[in-house]
């Protein structure tokens, strides 16, 4: 930030093209990362900007041409959640198929649910308060080839199955780069071509052009570049980080199985390997949380949601009763999270249990 000071779209100096090198180095490192060409990087603030521009972006495309049906999941970030419920207000008609008592999505409901008018299919790669894996390939196979746009929230899963977001029927992806240890605040719309032709997107916001017209404003550039760094080191260590994650889990869930606990997103699927959310009978997770916290730094729901006392609209859609859902913990790691004392934390909670 010190020495790169100049704004890549500055193509007139050598401040402005230098930082345009890194941003373009950038681009090109999540690119082969996802398995699409650098012009279909569109950078975003994140995530939930990607979310959005996905879908609010082809909004007017849907009216003019009267597609105006979309299907999800009911498991969805709040990302998505809220411009669905905002496309509902407007007039479009959304169907959300929910997940099994495990939190995975079928995938023939998914494509049973698609009609000629369908617009879009938007379905997270995995879900960020359970760790369940929804099945993309299947759906991405699923889908005719010139059927529904299908967008894919990636949030939770670039650097960690980022084989399945190669899929060329994917046309939508949303990133952030937090999620694989790049900075907070910047992530990407993977916008890919059908043939010639982008997913006719429309900006949420205008300005400078920037980004194809997708997203103006003056970009980021030591976000940008060190999205694109830790793009390419999480893809490059990929198995050997889905490793140590595995190695944490099976202790995880040995020392903590004399509490026996139900752990969502088992058996009935694959799960994260970095995420555990579980229910121990008995024990309400607001005391847990407090008893373990000069051990383990855990929540009972996502960061997003962290401020409304609402139960889980995840856990819910699952089919959990009241009780289940006050006593779900979800515990989360990263490969570098080193030795963890499981067994303090079981002890602990069962201690509440007393
Ligand atoms: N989608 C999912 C599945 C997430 O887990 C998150 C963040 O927790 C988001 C979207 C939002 O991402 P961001 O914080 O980059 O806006």
């Amino acid at each position: 930030m010190a020495d790169e000071v100049g704004n890549s779209g500055s193509r007139t100096h050598s401040y402005g093209l230098s930082a345009l090198r890194l941003v373009s180095q950038a681009r090109e490192r999540i690119a082969k990362a996802a398995g699409c060409n650098a012009h279909e990087v569109v950078f975003t603030s994140g995530a939930t900007e990607s979310d959005n521009l996905a879908i609010l972006g082809l909004e007017q495309y849907g009216l003019k041409t009267g597609r105006t049906h979309i299907v999800s999941t009911a498991i969805e970030h709040k990302a998505v959640a809220e411009p669905l419920a905002l496309l509902r207000s407007r007039g479009f008609e959304i169907t959300l198929v929910k997940p099994s008592r495990s939190g995975h999505v079928a995938a023939g409901e998914m494509l049973e649910a698609v009609r000629p008018d369908t617009l879009l299919v938007s379905i997270m790669h995995a879900n960020n308060e359970t760790g369940a894996v929804q099945p993309i390939d299947a759906v991405a196979c699923g889908l005719d080839e010139d059927g529904p746009y299908l967008h894919v929230d990636a949030a939770q899963t670039f650097g960690r199955l980022t084989g399945t977001l190669r899929n060329k029927r994917i046309d939508l992806i949303s990133l952030s780069a937090h999620k694989f240890f790049g900075p907070k605040g910047v992530g990407a719309l993977i916008a890919r071509r059908r043939g010639m032709q982008r997913p006719p997107l429309a900006p949420l916001m205008v300005g400078g052009g920037q980004e194809d017209g997708l997203r103006p404003g003056t970009l980021p550039v030591p976000l940008v570049a060190g999205f694109g760094l830790a793009a390419e080191l999480a893809v490059r260590e990929e198995a050997q980080r889905a490793a140590s994650c595995r190695a944490i889990r099976t202790d995880a869930l040995a020392a903590l199985s004399r509490l026996e606990p139900s752990i969502h997103g088992e058996p009935g699927g694959e799960v994260l390997p970095n995420i555990l959310s579980l229910a121990v009978p008995g024990v309400d997770s607001e005391a847990v949380m407090v008893s373990v916290k000069d051990v383990a730094a855990i929540s009972n729901g996502s960061a997003c949601t962290s401020s409304s006392y609402q139960p889980s609209h995840v856990l819910t859609a699952m089919g959990l009763d009241e009780n289940e859902i006050a006593e779900t913990i979800r515990i989360s790691w990263s490969h570098d999270t080193g030795r963890v004392d499981w067994d303090e934390i079981a002890t602990r909670i069962e201690q509440l249990r007393l």
